[in-house]
This record gives C-alpha cells, structure tokens and sequence, in this order.
C-alpha cells in the first residue's frame, strides 16, 4: 500500500484540510517485477548464442577457416545458434501478439477427433526416433469451437516435448475424453518425468527444469507458456502430472459444443 498527503492550505496560511490518498500498488508491482524478469530473461537468452557466435567467428577470422577440419565445423556451430535465435525470437514475437489487448481468435466449428488425428499422422510420418504412437480414443466425432493454427501450435510444442524427453522405444498415448462440456485431451510419455515442485513452473515464461539439458535439445523455454496463453484463450486449462523416471502427461481442456440433432438438417 502506498499513501499520498495533500494539505489544503488558505492564503492566510490556515490549514482547511488534508487529503490522504491510498494506492493498492502489490499488483502493479508484481507486473512490473515480471516485466523486469522477462526482459531480464529474453536479454539473456539472445546473448548466449551471440557471444557464443563470437567466439567461432573470431576464430574463423584468426586462421581457422584454413584449416579443413575445422572450419565446416565452427561454422555447424554458428548456423544453430542463428537457428535457436530465430526459434526464439519467434517464440517472442507470438506471446507479444498473445499479451496484446485487441487479440482475437480465428474460431471455427471443427471435429477435434479428426483435426487430432491429422495432427498425430504428421508427427508419426516425420518422426526420426524409434518412438511408438498409441491412439487411445474412438472414433467418434468430438466437436469444439477453435482456432485450428493456435491449437495446431499448442499440439505442436507439446508433441515435440513429448518426443523430445521420450526414451529410445518408449510409447507415445494419445487420448480424448469428454467430460461435462469440456473435452479433455491428454498427451502421456514414458521419459524422465518432472519432478513434483516444477509441475506448475513448466508453464511459466522460460522455466525450464534443466537448463544444460534443455539447451542441447533446442529448447526455448517457451513452448508451455505459450501453450498455456492458447488454451486460457479458448476458455480451457492445461496441466501436468509426471512421475520422475517414469513419465509426463500433459492435459488440457477445450469447452465443447453439443451438436442438436436437428442442425444438421
Ligand atoms: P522447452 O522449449 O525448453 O522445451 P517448454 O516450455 O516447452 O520449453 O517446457 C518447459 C520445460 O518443461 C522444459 O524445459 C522441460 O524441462 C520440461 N518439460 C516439458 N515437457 C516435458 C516432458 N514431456 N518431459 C519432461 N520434461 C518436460
């Protein structure tokens, strides 16, 4: 709480009356410590592959680009740097577009069950691990009002994490269930888990529950906090439960439409 003193005085020096004003500034400030972190982080992030870039091209330009074994190799090192740069800067540019005011979402009427499919067919085509993918869920029509390109992204980078911690021939499940009015979708690896403290972080603007690790795998820290923007944009929530050593399982909710018999005629 902060307080402000105004004292009302007459020309003659006679005190009239004094206003005290009361501002709740604990919300204010919380956001402003967040600003503060974010910018803290994004500065961060953006100048570890910058001076790691420097070095190599340093050392390209004090001789090594002569030297045949070397050289394709450095420049290996910066051209992936460029790539984790531009990964997050996209990663970047899409939470601004989500924390603008005038955001809106592109919904249209879609039968989940086959968009989640499609979705799984294209991971399964291009994946380069041995990694099986398990459907468990019918395939019965499951219809929801949404943005096809933002949760396309939020399968997306929950996919990729699952293949990402997924052992060499671990099993992927896939699984849809309905309950109330909210369809319940949920994505499960048998990886390195999470432990419990770090089950809520995850989602958080560059959280990451091993940084050496994740930082060799590519990630950016903000795959899940941008999935968590998508979804609370939709009207659903996401969550986490995972046993260490054992496996992950990511859900998240969408509000579902009932179709009535008689629209369709
Ligand atoms: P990143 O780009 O680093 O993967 P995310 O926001 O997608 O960032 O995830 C945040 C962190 O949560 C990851 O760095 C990782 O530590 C943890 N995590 C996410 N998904 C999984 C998973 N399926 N198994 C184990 N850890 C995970």
């Amino acid at each position: 709480l902060r307080a402000s003193f105004s004292v009302i005085q007459k020309e003659t020096g006679k005190i009239n009356g004094l206003i005290i004003v009361l501002y709740d500034v604990t919300e204010q400030e919380k956001i402003e410590q967040e600003r503060r972190e974010f910018v803290a982080n994004v500065s961060h992030e953006l100048r570890t592959p910058l001076t790691t870039m420097r070095s190599y091209l340093e050392a390209l330009g004090d001789g090594a680009w002569k030297d045949e074994n070397l050289a394709p190799n450095f420049l290996a090192v910066t051209q992936e740097e460029t790539e984790r740069m531009i990964r997050l800067v996209n990663d970047l540019l899409q939470l601004s577009k989500l924390d603008a005011t005038d955001y809106r979402l592109m919904k249209e009427f879609v039968n989940f069950t086959d968009f989640f499919n499609r979705i799984i067919d294209r991971f399964e085509m291009s994946k380069e691990q041995n990694v099986v993918f398990n459907r468990k869920f019918s395939k019965q029509a499951r219809f929801v009002e949404i943005d096809e390109d933002k949760v396309t992204q939020v399968l997306y980078n929950i996919i990729s994490n699952a293949l990402k911690y997924s052992p060499e021939g671990g099993t992927i499940t896939y699984r849809l269930k309905e309950r109330g009015n909210m369809l319940e979708v949920s994505i499960s690896d048998q990886g390195v888990g999470i432990p419990k403290d770090n089950l809520l972080k995850i989602f958080d603007r560059f959280y990451r529950v091993d940084k050496a690790r994740t930082r060799k795998l590519g990630g950016t820290g903000l795959g899940l906090a941008i999935a968590k923007e998508m979804i609370h944009a939709h009207g659903g929530r996401i969550w986490a439960t995972s046993e260490e050593g054992k496996g992950t399982t990511i859900y998240f909710t969408l509000p579902m439409e009932s179709v009535q018999e008689d629209e369709w005629i």
